[in-house]
């Protein structure tokens, strides 16, 4: 498979340069693994969790959305495994204490080697390679042995002792609300078995080596969906399942060269099937975008015994009482708002010039219309183009007006946010021309092309594509 020609340098210089996504804490040297999300990256974030949303909770039957607190009793994570399994494999280069997660880079050896393996198998591993594996800080071949390393973040929330006794977690993962909640969800709603339960939430992880801008970060958010289906029923759904987030990613915009299927050969002991679907990063290659998991009985099992509560759900057509199977879909946003942008960064050349551009779906743009007068210093044409951004803004709020500098330089601008339609006005919108009375020019992001449009006509060219 070919390698994805755009580089993590030129999305990361991009991103920041056009306000989409920030280092963290930067004004104090940042702070590793957390991002902040600027003025034109909140806005595609919102746009892709609105699109996830409809797709999933209104575009499907029997779908309940779902915002679960981030705190939960800390026997939430004992009862998940998260306690005591939620590691990685560390090992820590004796040179210059630059850790490494073993798994990863035996990985890159084409090593299968997982977080789930114990610590002496994954020892047995690292032994075998040692030689090829070089610390990615000084280049030395010194590491100690690999340890599992816990990822959850602890607080000190409703601790007064400063001991920390009693750690309240941060959640290591989103979902866990969802199985927190599922009975008050069949208590309120009464929904029939097959339903489902959607959630964007919060998660954070003490990963080793935070890298690869939003790929890998320890504050992330999760957008995930668990389906309860009958026992023994999850393999049709599953399918289905597997089909419409492939086609969620398609209808995105994202092309289809760059995602592939992995399934998963070391499954944990209580899951039926596990599949990922993989993006071909920028720099990275194909690595895991998204889960899609077939997790049988284990969560809710899991969370009757800890919490002593009776999970099962009571059939109302059979009278059968049983606890449901989960296929669930988990996906961070900061992988999916990275895969989009990935894909849509083109370079070309468009009137002698070479430009970037990002060919963002029109749903998914920060900005839709970018309104501006020919020229600055003719008060009658801003009038004109003031006019005309306040109604539309009415209408599309993701606009933007921009008169600096010259006509084609605010259309490089736009380009390179990925604005799909600039609107510009001119002397003939005032009836220099009177055939061309309110008229403008409507300009089109991929093409550079541009054609003449009544006001209405060029609003509701926006409309439809944005809808
Ligand atoms: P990996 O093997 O890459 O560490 P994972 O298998 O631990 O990922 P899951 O626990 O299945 O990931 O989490 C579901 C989704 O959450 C992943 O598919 C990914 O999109 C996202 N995700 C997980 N960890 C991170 C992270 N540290 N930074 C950004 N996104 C993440």
């Amino acid at each position: 498979m070919e390698k994805n020609p755009v580089t993590l340098e030129a999305i990361v210089s991009l991103c920041k340069r056009r306000g989409f996504v920030f280092p963290g804490s930067e004004i104090y040297g940042g702070l590793a693994g957390i991002y902040d999300f600027g003025p034109r990256g909140v806005e595609l974030l919102n746009n892709l969790k609105r699109e996830w949303w409809k797709a999933n909770v209104y575009d499907n039957e029997n779908y309940f959305g779902l915002d679960s607190g981030m705190f939960k009793n800390p026997k939430v994570w004992e009862a998940s495994g998260h306690t005591s399994g939620f590691s990685d494999p560390l090992a820590e280069c004796r040179n210059c204490h630059a850790r490494i997660r073993v798994d990863k880079e035996l990985g890159k050896l084409g090593v299968i080697a997982d977080e789930k393996m114990s610590e002496q198998e994954i020892n047995a591993l690292f032994d075998a390679h040692r030689d090829e594996i070089k610390c990615p800080e000084c280049g030395k071949k010194d590491f100690t042995k690999a340890r599992a390393f816990n990822l959850l973040v602890q607080s000190n929330l409703g601790d007064f002792t400063s001991e920390g006794a009693e750690p309240v977690y941060l959640p290591g993962e989103a979902c866990q609300g969802i199985y927190l909640d599922y009975k008050n969800i069949v208590d309120t709603m009464q929904p029939k078995v097959p339903f489902g339960v959607a959630q964007i939430g919060k998660a954070f992880r003490n990963e080793i080596s935070p890298r690869n801008f939003l790929f890998r970060t320890r504050e992330l958010e999760q957008a995930d969906t668990q389906y309860f289906v009958k026992p023994n029923e999850n393999k049709e759904a599953f399918e289905q399942i597997k089909q419409n987030r492939w086609n969620w990613y398609l209808s995105m915009g994202v092309r289809e060269e760059n995602l592939r299927w992995h399934q998963h050969e070391n499954l944990v002991f209580y899951a039926s099937d596990a599949w990922d679907i993989e993006y071909n990063f920028p720099s990275l290659g194909f690595d895991e975008l998204e889960g899609v998991h077939d997790r049988t009985d284990y969560d809710l099992t899991q969370h009757m015994k800890f919490s002593g509560v009776d999970l099962r759900y009571n059939d109302p057509e059979t009278n059968e009482k049983y606890i449901p199977w989960i296929l669930e879909t988990s996906v961070g946003m900061g992988r999916m708002f990275l895969a989009v942008l990935a894909d849509a960064y083109r370079e070309d050349e468009l009137g002698g010039e070479t430009r970037v551009y990002l060919a963002l779906h029109p749903k998914l743009a920060p900005v839709k219309v970018m309104v501006s007068p020919l020229l600055k210093n003719k008060p009658e044409l801003v009038e004109k183009a003031r006019e005309v951004y306040t109604s539309l803004k009415k209408v599309i709020p993701q606009i933007a007006w921009d008169d600096n500098g010259n006509i084609g330089k605010r259309y490089r601008r736009q380009d390179e946010i990925g604005t799909p339609f600039c609107i510009t006005i001119d002397f003939d919108t005032l009836g220099e021309n009177p055939d061309l009375l309110d008229t403008v020019t409507l300009r089109h992001r991929d093409t550079g092309e541009q054609e003449r449009l009544s006001i209405a006509e060029a609003t509701e060219r926006i409309r439809s594509a944005i809808a």
